[in-house]
């Protein structure tokens, strides 16, 4: 098994803070020794071991791949039409999702594969190595387990989401679509998810539908997150700190009591300015979240109708400019609160025994992701220790 030093890193993002400066334990003059796929040393580059091979660095910056925890990557077709519509002064509700359900649903196999694969690319070559992947585009029991088998055999970090809306075919009856969101559809679902998910919003799901998916989901070895708060003010957020789920999703409406709820618990605030960027909507407050002792994750949620960037870039210049984030903290929600919100503690950061996702950017210092918005930095990317652009 061959290693690779990773040296004349002038600014190298740990994420801990016992390796180096501030929360983001920044060293300067560093090296990384990659083994077997994993982060093998950290430490100054004048003190690193040998290696079989060296990769210089020439004094720009590296960090922790990004971690996305929250996309929507298998469907087919787009909704150009509807975000010019909407550009052009229409207001974003619940019920476009259906315009991508009837897509996907015509789709081939093949066909949603390779969508998912150029989004998962795409990504990847901006600097995510990790990518979280939900259902919800197919809505019937046969459509749902397509998307969740297509999006395991691409990633480990798979949600299901049949309660993304209200299947077109139950529009009169959402309480019989909820028992086969709870039952048939959890069936076929479960063996290829790792996640349960429900969209608690107006339009979508109340707080008593969506605590009856979340609970079922359980039952059958899910663990919750929940798009919550988003549109409108709602019980989401507390039905997500109330069952424990990993992570609160946009968390743009809350209450004094939702903040607090959030930071006293284990459930981190994902923050998603992709969507309030792509609806011309209020972002999120971070600064409120961070300073009542929230952890906050930034993420991409890409999708065709509300969100439709893959860009965690993006999204850490736009929680810097508009949501009180400081460029640390922006970097720091990309990749280590991406992985807290996933559950994963061998992403996110680069210390010993960490899976080596690694990305190098064009700058000397991450603080360029927020500086240089819509500049493509990336310069290389390791997955798993795998050079991978
Ligand atoms: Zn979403």
């Amino acid at each position: 098994m061959s290693s690779l030093l990773i040296t004349d890193i002038g600014s190298l993002v740990t994420n801990d803070p016992a390796l180096g400066a501030g929360p983001l334990g920044l060293l300067e003059d560093a090296a990384v020794l990659v083994e077997a796929g994993r982060v093998a040393w950290v430490g100054p580059a004048a003190s690193a071991p040998a290696a079989d091979e060296r990769y210089e660095a020439g004094g720009r910056a590296l960090l922790p791949g990004f971690v996305d925890s929250h996309a929507h990557l298998v469907f087919a077709g787009d909704r150009t039409a509807e975000f010019n519509a909407r550009m052009s002064g229409q207001s974003y509700s619940a019920g476009g999702i259906r315009t991508t359900v009837a897509a996907t649903r015509a789709a081939s196999d093949e066909e949603l594969d390779a969508n998912l694969v150029r989004f998962l690319n795409e990504a990847l070559r901006q600097g995510t190595t990790t990518v979280e992947c939900k259902s919800g585009y197919g809505l019937t029991v046969a459509d749902e387990a397509r998307a969740l088998r297509i999006a395991a055999s691409h990633t480990s970090e798979t949600t299901y989401l049949g309660a993304h809306v209200v299947a077109p075919e139950f529009a009169d009856d959402p309480a019989a679509y909820v028992d086969l969101v709870t039952g048939e559809m959890l069936d076929a679902c479960a063996p290829h998810a790792r996640w349960v998910d429900v969209f608690c919003e107006q339009g979508a799901f109340d707080g008593d539908q969506a605590r009856a998916v979340l609970k079922a989901g359980q039952e059958r070895g899910l663990i919750p997150r929940v798009h919550a708060n988003q549109l409108s003010y709602g019980p989401g957020v507390q039905l997500a700190v109330e069952l424990g789920a990993a992570s609160a999703d946009h968390c743009t409406h809350l209450t004094d009591a939702d903040v607090a709820a959030l930071a006293g618990s284990d459930t981190v605030a994902t923050l998603l300015p992709g969507a309030e960027f792509s609806t011309r909507a209020k972002y999120p407050d971070a600064r409120r979240l961070l300073d009542a002792g929230a952890t906050v994750a930034l993420s991409t949620d890409c999708n065709p109708g509300s969100s439709f960037t893959s860009s965690m870039a993006f999204c850490i210049a736009v929680a810097v400019r508009e949501m009180g984030m400081t460029p640390d903290e922006a970097v720091h929600a990309a990749t280590a609160g991406g992985a807290r919100a996933l559950r994963r503690p061998d992403v996110g950061s680069v210390t010993v025994g960490a899976r080596a996702d690694l990305q190098l950017l064009d700058a000397p210092s991450h603080v360029h992701l927020a500086y240089r918005p819509g500049v493509p930095l990336t310069a290389a990317v390791w997955h798993a220790g795998v050079r991978a652009v």
